[in-house]
């Protein structure tokens, strides 16, 4: 008999799978939380559960995690895993630690087809997309590894323990497209959000997107977490250069699916990350573009938001280098100035290569993604003083 992976599930789900075995929904419940909030994966230890529907568990299902490669520390706490999901790909997820929170950042495919210039991941081509198991388990396996190792809620301190758990806050940011996995994405941050799972709130919860627009609008309607989008230019022409996905879905289509977002999401405003490359984007003439656009005086839907720049983390396929701390820091201010709420991203587990955008993994790629990202160099604008 084949088994079903629990992990692949959320709680609808298992409750569909276990009433098809005549159980009703408390027991699906039950087991849910042995899975989810106490990361336990043997059935015969889930006391609770009749003995019959232990019987079954054992013969009918298993909790998959995934095989960890390897696991490194970073000096500032930062904690990068690398697992196994087989024929030769594999995928990497990050703990960030805070004063007050704990991030993982997860990666929902191996690999990605997007191909963004400045981005490992997208070098390294595309294999597959990860299951909704394959999802979960990196969250699973990293919220009880840690709060074995932690201490309840990471050891914080001042954190008020009503719960033990040290993972907080959870970013769609790893490797991956995570709205081009949708099928497999929804149901795992379903189980992210249900309070008998990992308990999250919609707004700890954000998936990162390079602009699948049908899916924003996807995502509004099923499961509307917080929402960050890779901007990283202010205008179709360069963007077209950086993210090739803006070819499909321009720059018009993608404001205004953010802006419609925003009236089902968590927050109200959206989060465009912008990755500063030297001489490329992170000029005064691009703020300025970039004000103009997210005000809507560009032609398109103005969208409340907020902006991260982020350092570019240079690897030498991309051809592109970091801008300069003073350059980034002027960029910024001339976003502040216009009253747009700016951060800059710091870098953390840089001695581990987990910064932004480092995310490597091992991907067997099924696509020419060398071929497409072998095109002629973009065109570097004159800098400003
Ligand atoms: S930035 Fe995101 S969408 Fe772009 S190639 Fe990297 S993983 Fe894919």
């Amino acid at each position: 008999m084949t088994t079903v992976n629990l992990l692949d599930f959320d709680l609808d789900g298992l409750t569909a799978w276990c009433e098809a075995r005549g159980e009703k929904r408390f027991r699906a419940v039950q087991l849910f939380r042995w899975l989810h909030q106490r990361g336990e994966a043997d059935f015969a230890r889930m006391t609770d559960l009749a003995k019959s529907l232990r019987t079954t568990l054992a013969a009918e299902a298993t909790v998959q995690g995934l095989p960890v490669l390897t696991a490194q520390n970073s000096s500032d706490g930062t904690v990068k895993w690398l697992f196994d999901v087989g024929a030769g790909n594999a995928v990497e997820s990050v703990f960030i630690p805070e004063d007050d929170r704990g991030t993982l950042c997860v990666s929902s495919q191996a690999g990605c087809a997007v191909g963004c210039r400045f981005c490992s991941t997208g070098h390294q081509g595309f294999s597959r997309n990860l299951s909704t198991g394959e999802i979960l388990a990196q969250l699973w396996y990293a919220e009880h590894q840690l709060r074995e190792r932690l201490g309840p809620a990471g050891g914080r301190a001042g954190a008020a323990v009503a719960t033990p758990r040290v993972i907080t806050n959870v970013v769609m940011m790893g490797m991956g497209e995570p709205l081009q996995n949708y099928g497999a994405l929804l149901p795992a941050l379903r189980a992210m959000l249900d309070d008998h799972g990992y308990g999250l709130s919609r707004r700890r919860v954000t998936v990162s997107t390079s602009g699948v627009v049908p899916m924003i609008e996807r995502l509004r309607e099923d499961c509307p977490v917080a929402l960050a989008v890779s901007l990283h230019a202010p205008d179709d022409a360069l963007r077209d250069q950086l993210v090739p996905l803006n070819r499909k879905y321009p720059l018009a289509e993608l404001m205004a699916a953010c802006a419609s977002y925003l009236d089902r999401a968590p927050r109200d405003f959206i989060t465009f990350e912008y990755c500063m490359l030297d001489g490329v984007n992170d000029q005064d003439e691009h703020a300025k573009r970039l004000i103009a656009l997210v005000r809507g005086q560009a032609g398109t839907a103005a969208v409340p938001c907020k902006l991260n720049l982020i350092p570019f983390n240079p690897f030498p396929a991309s051809g592109l280098k970091r801008s300069s701390r003073e350059r980034v820091l002027a960029f910024a201010a001339r976003l502040q100035d216009a009253g747009i709420v700016t951060t800059v991203r710091k870098t953390r587990g840089d001695d581990i290569d987990a910064a932004c955008g480092q995310l490597a993994g091992e991907v067997q790629d099924r696509t020419r993604v060398h071929e497409r990202l072998t095109r002629p160099a973009i065109s570097i604008v004159a800098r400003d003083a």
